[in-house]
């Protein structure tokens, strides 16, 4: 039988789930006193999870917010507590807050960012440092991008569906302290200490994604970690960024600082090239390059599984298409 046809609770599939938890834990440095999950329900559903399991009621939450993804954050977790908005890096997203622009509440249950917002490609340089109140990251599209200390976040959680496997899994690495803070009205199958307490198999686990997270982190360890990830990572986004920057047809208007090593965004000077682009690129092998519905333009997302060699033959198809449309 496969993975996917074994039950979760025979030691053929614990000693995977196991196996999975300690690569991870191995690949990000994750300190003892910090529990890893395997839930369910994408990082959206962490929108509501994280204020019912992280903040009484009547409380207050701090978000920092500098995109999409941040704001869809914002707008679940007003229907929990109060949400004081400790930045906004408003208008159409470009930017990252410097720290000295982080205005926190003083009284918040925790603070939220987003260190990198997929749709626009911003990424935050640094961790912000917020007097000790618990540090809540939204990891989606950077976890396992480069090395990160672990022990400045409260919480972290991310879809899996782009550094860590298939969609379906979500993984919450949350510090021991911040157990059990559920409401009473958390589903019971939500509550992080109740996950925490049975291996997050109060239910059946998305065996099949777990797994092949798994195997993701063992490919990630024979490829040399997360040091070696985020070395290649800085290399593809300067190859690409230089790139965009050296053409009089691209455009990246992402403050320097805050440009994203994962998604890099681009808009091209002569937008009726738009659909041209996108089917010259098509036709050489170069797919998934239309920006999000949201933002329109056009979006490289360059998460580790993309080799040095893919943003190499973007880049030379894009110097191409150039010389060809001048
Ligand atoms: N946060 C970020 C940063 C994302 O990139 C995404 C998905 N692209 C989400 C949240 C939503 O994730 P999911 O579809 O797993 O709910």
């Amino acid at each position: 039988m496969s993975v996917m046809e074994i039950s979760h609770r025979t030691p053929g599939f614990v000693e995977v789930a196991a196996q999975a938890e300690a690569d991870l834990r191995e690949l990000m440095s994750i300190p003892a006193n910090y529990k890893v999950l395997f839930m369910q329900g994408g990082a959206s559903a962490q929108f509501s999870l994280v204020p019912l399991n992280l903040s009484p009621p009547n409380s207050t939450a701090d978000y920092i917010n500098t995109g999409h993804w941040s704001q869809r954050g914002i707008t679940e977790a007003r229907r929990y507590c109060s949400v004081h908005v400790a930045a906004d890096a408003g208008g159409d997203y470009r930017r990252v807050p410097p720290q000295q622009e982080l205005c926190f509440s003083g009284h918040a249950a925790y603070a939220h960012y987003t260190p990198n917002e997929t749709i626009s490609g911003v990424e935050f340089g640094y961790v912000p440092e917020t007097g000790g109140v618990p540090l809540v990251a939204d990891m989606s599209s950077s976890i396992l991008s480069r090395p990160i200390d672990v022990a400045k976040f409260g919480m972290i959680y991310a879809g899996a569906q782009k550094n860590i496997g298939p969609s379906g899994l979500t993984v919450v690495v949350v510090r021991e302290d911040l157990l059990g803070r559920a409401r009473p009205d958390t589903p019971h199958v939500f509550d992080y200490e109740a996950i925490a307490d049975n291996q997050s198999m109060l239910n059946t686990p998305p065996t099949f994604a777990w797994y092949m997270a798994g195997l993701v982190f063992k490919w990630l360890k024979a490829a040399g970690g997360v040091t070696e990830m985020g070395k290649r990572n800085q290399a593809k986004a300067a190859m690409l960024y230089g790139c965009i920057d050296a053409s009089g047809l691209y455009r990246n208007s992402v403050a320097n600082d805050a440009r994203s090593w994962m998604n890099v965004t681009f808009t091209l000077s002569k937008p009726a090239l738009d659909s041209e682009f996108l089917a010259a690129a098509a036709a050489a092998g170069l797919k998934g390059l239309k920006g999000h519905r949201l933002v329109g333009g056009m979006r490289a997302s360059i998460y580790n599984a993309m080799p040095i060699e893919g943003v190499e033959k973007l880049c030379s198809f894009m110097q191409d298409f150039e010389r060809r449309h001048r």
